[in-house]
């Protein structure tokens, strides 16, 4: 994809846009976003702040910033976070300050959250720039089969994420676009073809109005 970007002194000025990806837990949300920002050098990934511990491997400021369930009460109460929810019993929410600032520069910003924050984004002033992505698993039999094959989660965690994917999908109608992730390469190349045809509208192309005029003489 990148062999085909053109060089940022040839692109005229562009107002960033809001990625958001939602799907149920094990629908290949994170590997997809994760192959979305190595190969696209203008998106970057808002790393969410939460009360959930680390998993092996998670690192801090990377995967996510994790805080105590007090420093996160202060954020809310700072406004420090553009949406927040709780999801499976911890807290999860989108510092507002480096999301202001990608998009300020004109760069576009992912965001790996659930309905709930997708929600209330959809409600602040930045609704315009938001574009919402649902990604379905083929069928709930192959979701189980990816949670099952996890971890060595007990049965009742696996039951309970059952519940909550049904309950994710559920809101499937509030989103722009849906994929079914069936086949992770096609559905990554979808994915590419939303950003970019996004990226493309016209509102967002800052520049367009002094280009065609230049172009026409005017
Ligand atoms: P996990 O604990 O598996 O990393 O994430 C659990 C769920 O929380 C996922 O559906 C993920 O999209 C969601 N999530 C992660 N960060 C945020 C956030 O900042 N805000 C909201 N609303 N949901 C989040």
């Amino acid at each position: 994809m990148t062999e085909f970007a053109r060089p940022a002194s040839h692109r005229p000025p562009r107002r960033g846009l809001m990625f958001v990806l939602s799907s149920p837990s094990g629908a290949g949300k994170t590997t997809l976003s994760r192959r979305l920002l190595e190969g696209d050098g203008d998106i970057t990934l808002s790393v969410s702040a939460t009360t959930r511990p680390p998993r092996p491997g998670e690192v801090d400021g990377k995967d996510y910033w994790f805080v105590s369930p007090d420093r996160f009460a202060d954020m809310v109460r700072d406004d420090q976070l553009l949406e927040w929810a709780t999801v499976f019993g911890h807290r999860y929410g989108t510092p507002r300050g480096p999301v202001e600032a990608a998009l300020h520069e004109g760069h576009d910003v992912l965001f790996d959250i659930d309905w709930q924050g997708t929600q209330q984004l959809q409600q602040t002033d930045a609704a315009s720039d938001l574009v919402r992505v649902f990604i379905l698993p083929p069928d709930l039999a192959e979701l189980e089969r990816r949670l099952m094959g996890r971890a060595t989660d007990p049965i009742d965690v696996i039951t309970g994420r059952m519940a909550r994917a049904r309950d994710e999908i559920s809101h499937w109608g509030e989103y722009d676009y849906i994929l079914v992730n069936d086949n992770a390469d096609l559905c990554l190349a979808e994915l590419r073809a939303i950003l970019k045809a996004e990226r493309l509208r016209r509102k967002r192309q800052l520049g367009l109005a002094d280009f065609v005029r230049g172009m026409l003489g005017q």
